[in-house]
C-alpha cells in the first residue's frame, strides 16, 4: 500500500505517483502508525506538493499566457478606472482577478481543473496561500504603476 504525502489517498503499491497531486508516493507505514509530521519532507518536496503544477511545463505555459492576460485586463480595468468609468473598470477588474484566480489554481493543484471544484479540493491550508497568492500580485502591480511607472497620477 502506498500513500500520497499530500492528499493521503492509499494507492496499491505499483502506483508511484498521486493520480490528484502528481506527488511522489511514499510506503504507508506498516503498523497503526499516527501520519508522519511534515518535518519528514525536504522544503522542495513540501514546495511541489503545494504547487504540483510547477512541474508541468505545458501547465505552467498555459497559466502564465492566462495570468499575462489577466494583468494586461486589470491594467485596462485601472485606465478605466482613471477615466471615470467605474462599472467598466469593476467588471473588467472582476473579470482578471477570476482568469488569474484560475490560472493559479492550475498551478496548485497540478490539473486543469476548473476553478470552482479546484476551490472545493483545497484543504484547509491551501487558503490562506491561495488568497495570498491571489491578491498580492494585483496589490504589487498596482503600486509599481502608481508609485515608480506614472508616479504623477
Ligand atoms: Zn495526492
Amino acid at each position: 500500500m502506498s500513500v500520497c504525502w499530500k492528499c493521503r489517498t492509499q494507492y496499491p503499491p505499483e502506483v508511484e505517483s498521486c493520480v490528484r497531486c502528481g506527488v511522489q508516493l511514499k510506503a504507508a507505514p506498516l503498523m497503526e502508525d499516527p501520519e508522519p509530521p511534515p518535518e519528514q519532507f525536504s522544503a522542495r518536496e513540501r514546495f511541489f506538493g503545494r504547487f504540483p503544477g510547477l512541474l508541468r511545463p505545458g501547465l505552467m505555459g498555459v497559466a502564465c499566457f492566462v495570468t499575462a492576460a489577466a494583468f494586461a485586463l486589470f491594467y485596462y480595468a485601472l485606465i478605466m478606472l482613471k477615466m471615470g468609468v467605474i462599472f467598466g473598470a469593476v467588471g473588467t477588474g472582476a473579470v482578471a482577478l477570476v482568469i488569474y484566480a484560475q490560472a493559479l489554481t492550475w498551478v496548485m493543484m497540478g490539473e486543469f481543473l476548473i476553478l470552482h471544484s479546484a476551490l472545493l479540493d483545497f484543504n484547509a491550508r491551501d487558503y490562506p496561500i491561495f488568497f495570498a497568492l491571489l491578491f498580492a500580485p494585483f496589490l504589487i502591480f498596482f503600486l509599481v504603476l502608481k508609485y515608480i511607472v506614472y508616479p504623477g497620477m
